[in-house]
């Protein structure tokens, strides 16, 4: 069951934002101090970022870049937080005008917690566009209750830290955004997203990270869920995937071919640019031979024992 997992939503909202907190305070090429070191854990977050680009990837874990924080991502964490505290009220409080209620305080909390994200609205004297992104997070926290009702919802866990280490020991860790537990045991894995569903060609990509969740889980609990759900708000889709044991040990072998690739990049510094249209999101152009830009010196020679990838700092399984 996975209602037996250790949590503490508090710290898996710190988690949530710490991996983005780190990069954005480290000096440009701080980990040029010391050698590179293949990674001992992955993220879905960063998985997907060597997939879609290994010298992002780098840019990112090894040479921790600092990136700027961005509208679109700072609504989705502050969406993400209402959703949460949403399930705090008693099930007929969960209404959509409180729902609504809780978004500028849930915006002043991140302030507090991530001072950088007030820099977003710093030329903005007037708080007009302020007020229209704070209009446009409601309206994303609105359109759940057409999708989900929250009012025949008792989630188990919300924002779940997990991690587990596989028999190769490379360590799997992440936030679920919500588990439930129906009444036979099932259990169901909820993702929000704010953007738009992808096209039914790319709906494999958007599954992996709900995939490595149920191996995460299974590994964990020797429960695969019986639902993975994506919930896009952007969109008002939800899509859902009932995962069999042979999807989630497909996922494994990926993972353990993706761990395979970073470690021998890493101790060879070859670290390829992918450019796909998702350059145009991409924060490290101006380091990118793509584009034009020159990444930083490598560091290395490489050591040889490992370190996370991922700058989340508990434990979330029993
Ligand atoms: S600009 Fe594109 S190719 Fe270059 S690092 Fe970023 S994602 Fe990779």
């Amino acid at each position: 069951m996975v209602c037996g997992m250790d949590s503490s939503i508090e710290d898996a909202s710190q988690a949530r934002g710490a991996d983005i907190v780190a990069q954005a305070q480290s000096p440009v090429g701080a980990a040029q101090a010391s050698a590179a070191v293949p990674p001992a854990s992955l993220s879905p977050s960063r998985a997907s970022d060597f997939m879609q680009c290994p010298l992002l990837y780098r840019f990112r874990v090894i040479d921790r870049l600092p990136e700027k924080p961005s509208e679109a991502a700072t609504r989705g964490t502050l969406v993400h937080a209402v959703l949460e505290r949403l399930f705090d009220a008693p099930a007929a409080e969960r209404t959509v005008p409180w729902a609504r209620s809780l978004v500028p305080g849930q915006w002043d909390r991140l302030r507090e917690s991530r001072p950088e994200v007030g820099e977003l609205f710093a030329d903005d004297p007037e708080g007009e566009r302020l007020a229209r992104w704070l209009g446009e997070a409601e309206q994303l926290v609105e359109r759940w209750f057409t999708l989900e009702d929250p009012s025949r919802l008792e989630p188990v866990e919300r924002e779940l830290f997990v991690e587990t280490e596989l028999e190769s020991g490379l360590r799997l860790r992440g936030i679920i955004d919500r588990v439930d537990v129906a009444a036979t045991g099932e259990v169901r894995i909820v993702d929000y997203k704010t953007g738009k569903a992808p096209r039914p060609e790319y709906a494999e990509g958007a599954l992996f990270q709900m995939k490595f969740y149920a191996l995460v889980v299974w590994r964990l609990k020797n429960v695969v869920p019986r639902r993975l759900q994506l919930v896009y708000l952007g969109s008002g889709d939800v899509l859902t995937y009932d995962p069999v044991p042979a999807d989630l040990q497909r996922v494994e072998r990926k993972l353990l071919a993706l761990w395979e690739a970073i470690r021998e990049a890493t101790e060879s510094g070859v670290w390829r640019p992918r450019p796909t249209k998702l350059c145009g999101w991409c924060d490290h152009q101006a380091h990118c031979p793509e584009f034009g830009g020159t990444p930083p010196p490598y560091p290395l020679p490489v050591r040889s024992a490992g370190s996370g990838d991922l700058a989340q700092g508990r434990m979330g399984a029993d």
